[in-house]
């Protein structure tokens, strides 16, 4: 089976010197395993991704000199095979509703803590875990919630979905073939929000369904999607979903040691070529020449 691998931006800005990174890294272990890597545009939050950002992304990679087959697979077009995949989940009993708002899940994490003197848990990301509010309501409350019209999220009951899947791990590899098993605590995510409010998914739903879809074999990503990688693989054993191997990359940092991201303003690849920047000096610097 030749590999398959992608590159999944989320166009909320311009690529930046990580995406670069990242996107030559994809392509080099393609190159190696006489595979291919496919685009995805992952656009489900509907107010960032802009018309403008996702042309931007094709120019950038086309610049940088990357090929790949057209057209991408861009994730607003595929809402109803999300939503079809959140319905088995939530017919295996695995998910509830939730109608939160971040403050009363603040108000109640900081009411834990009080009450205990302790920290609240947080996830990887730093966020506190979900409390769990919603997930004690009698079943008619939960009916009742889902049939209000108010805007609901729909939570992971984590601790039946490990009890369904058991013991979860995923493959790491590294480019040179390596391959281990890493064993994975989706706990530490707590009950994760699956399907939004604001839209019919999340990212670590539609993006398990993808790399399923697209028959991804190799996802290589940043090390700051490492940890969501246990709830990857937790969701993948659910929904009986074929497993890829996993490499997660070092992160570009810039003069400061700050991760690069869009959010700071990172140089876009765009600045960078507008300052005269070419493909070639580009690709040495990342370490691809
Ligand atoms: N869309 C994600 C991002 O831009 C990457 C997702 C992935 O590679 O799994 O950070």
């Amino acid at each position: 089976m030749s590999a398959v691998l992608r590159f999944a931006p989320s166009p909320n800005g311009r690529l930046h010197l990580g995406h670069a990174y990242s996107a030559l890294l994809n392509d080099s272990v393609a190159r190696r395993r006489g595979g291919t890597w496919l685009l995805r545009i992952e656009d489900i939050d509907p107010i960032r991704a802009t018309p403008e950002n996702v042309a931007g992304i094709e120019e950038d990679l086309a610049w940088l000199g990357l090929d790949w087959p057209r057209p991408p697979r861009r994730q607003s077009e595929h809402m109803r095979e999300y939503q079809g995949g959140a319905e088995k989940l939530r017919a295996a009993g695995l998910l509830y509703p939730c109608g939160c708002s971040r403050g009363e899940i603040a108000a109640a994490v900081a009411a834990r803590e009080a009450e205990t003197g302790q920290p609240w848990p947080r996830d990887p990301d730093g966020s506190p875990l979900y409390p769990g509010t919603c997930r004690h309501l009698p079943l008619a409350g939960r009916e009742a919630l889902a049939a209000s019209g108010r805007p609901v999220a729909w939570r992971l009951d984590i601790g039946r979905a490990l009890a369904v899947s058991g013991p979860v791990s995923w493959r790491a590899f590294e480019p040179d073939g390596r391959v281990w098993s890493v064993p994975a605590s989706p706990e530490r995510w707590g009950d994760v929000v699956l399907v939004r409010k604001e839209t019919p998914t999340s990212y670590n739903l539609s993006v398990v369904f993808d790399d399923a879809v697209q028959a991804i074999t190799h996802v290589v990503r940043g090390v700051d999607l490492e940890a969501a990688t246990d709830i990857h693989a937790l969701l993948g054993a659910i929904l009986g979903l074929p497993e890829p191997l996993y490499h997660h990359h070092r992160l570009l940092t810039d003069e400061a040691g700050q991760k690069l991201s869009k959010s700071r303003g990172s140089l876009s690849l765009a600045a960078l070529r507008q300052a005269g920047e070419t493909p070639e000096g580009l690709r040495r610097r990342l370490g691809f020449a």
